[in-house]
């Protein structure tokens, strides 16, 4: 399977320049050249499959002639060591708890599987790779984790310094060993643009092998669609549509799950939930996709004035913005309405981390006008993550998960960094 990139589509690369570029030299994004469709039997045969079992037969229709089974059976085999379960929050309203991998984000998902398969990619290479992650929180941490120890791979986290929770910072400042965490003095967006000029310096990259593990990147942005043919295969349905309700920055996640309804999973209608950064919700009301400076809120991890995976969701639609408009709707909420969705839902016993209550919100929102659904939204961190928050509207104390209570005592090490490119490019040319 070749990958094209999005801003040129006669541009094709194998996999593994693909994963290795993770972004394409003209800036575009890279996508499979087809998609695989699953036949009606496969999907029925989904609710009889293990997690992993899914995870091969996914894997391996986008990947056979790229991999071998072994490769497939070890890549999937190292991403899904755990579960992604559905939890009944209302009636017709389920939670797809993402949360509980390593770093307690959906995003270990992706890294982990990133990590892998870059490291099955490499296995002939000698040459140290960077790897250059800008986050927003969570990303920092999966990808640090994700990576930790893997040899010949090198990882710097830039960060936005004082705009990320204190226990995200602490997965992935703490680590040592290959990780290495920059502390940006701007915001998520100044931490992406230089992570995207470097990719596109001729001198950094005569010097250097760099790659990405943002969700640009097709080995972290590809396995997020498994889970939801797993939950697809999990939900009751009792003959309803299904709507996924995803809560969204960068829109990678939101993506892989519309990769998979374009794979055949029968997928009726997705959300595109967000914070204040509304860029794509106004896109999806009929306006103009205008980039904008992005605005701290609750859901930190979402704070994206300028997401990345959009033009790979057109892709996704065949550029046919009228389709997208139409599978895809947006609702956007405040910090405000955030807070009051973690207190409404408590009772049901259920406890919303700032960004699963946002992706709740637009769930419960297009349900009220669409009857005959049954949604599920994605719940992409443990409310552990964001405690402050949590614990602050629900009045009383969370109990860590012990893993998540172990990264505290670690000794937070940065180096601090400008927002302007030389600085960065000076750090990167002097590495050893
Ligand atoms: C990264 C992140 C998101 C946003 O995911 P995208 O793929 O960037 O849209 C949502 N919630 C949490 C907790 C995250 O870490």
């Amino acid at each position: 399977m070749k990958y094209y990139s999005t801003q040129n589509p006669d541009q094709k690369v194998s996999l593994s320049e693909a994963v290795i570029k993770g972004l394409a030299p003209d800036n575009g994004l890279y996508m499979p050249e087809r998609i695989p469709t699953l036949s009606q039997d496969q999907i029925e045969s989904l609710s009889s499959m293990s997690f992993q079992e899914i995870g091969y037969l996914v894997i391996g229709s986008l990947f056979s002639e790229d991999l071998t089974d072994g490769q497939i059976k070890e890549l999937v085999g190292h991403t899904l060591t755990f579960d992604a379960p559905l939890v009944q929050v209302e009636d017709d309203v389920y939670s797809l708890e993402l949360f509980h991998g390593p770093t307690l984000a959906f995003k270990d998902f992706g890294a982990r599987f990133c990590s892998k398969l870059m490291s099955l990619l490499l296995t002939d290479s000698d040459q140290k790779v960077r790897v250059l992650v800008a986050t927003s929180g969570d990303t920092g941490s999966a990808v640090a984790n994700g990576f930790l120890g893997v040899e010949g791979v090198e990882v710097i986290i830039l960060f936005p310094k004082g705009k990320v929770s204190l226990l995200q910072e602490k997965q992935f400042t703490t680590l040592g060993q290959n990780i290495t965490a920059l502390e940006v003095d701007g915001v998520f967006d100044d931490c992406q643009t230089l992570v995207k000029k470097a990719f596109l310096d001729p001198e950094l990259n005569e010097k250097l092998l760099l790659t990405s593990a943002n969700s640009i990147n097709i080995a972290r942005w590809i396995p997020q669609c498994l889970y939801y043919f797993y939950a697809y295969s999990r939900l009751p349905k009792n003959g309803k549509k299904v709507v996924f309700s995803v809560p969204s920055g960068n829109f990678g996640n939101i993506g892989a799950g519309i990769l998979a309804q374009r794979m055949g999973l029968p997928i009726d209608q997705f959300v595109a939930a967000t914070n204040v950064n509304k860029v794509v919700p106004d896109y999806l009301k009929g306006e103009e996709f205008l980039a904008k400076p992005s605005i701290q809120t609750v859901s930190n991890s979402m704070d994206v004035g300028n997401p990345s995976n959009f033009p790979r969701l057109l892709a996704l639609y065949g550029n046919d913005g009228a389709l997208f408009r139409e599978k895809v709707k947006g609702y956007f909420y405040d910090d405000q309405e955030t807070v009051k969705a973690i207190q409404s839902v408590k009772p049901n016993g259920y406890t919303l981390d700032p960004h699963g209550a946002v992706g709740y919100l637009g769930l419960k929102a297009f349900m009220d006008g669409n009857p005959g659904y049954v949604g599920v939204f994605l719940e992409t961190a443990h409310p552990g993550k964001f405690r402050d928050v949590v614990e602050e509207a629900l009045g009383e104390e969370l109990v860590l998960p012990e893993r998540l209570a172990a990264f505290l005592e670690g000794e937070k090490d940065v180096i601090p960094m400008g927002k302007g490119f030389e600085e960065f490019k000076g750090f990167l040319k002097n590495l050893p």
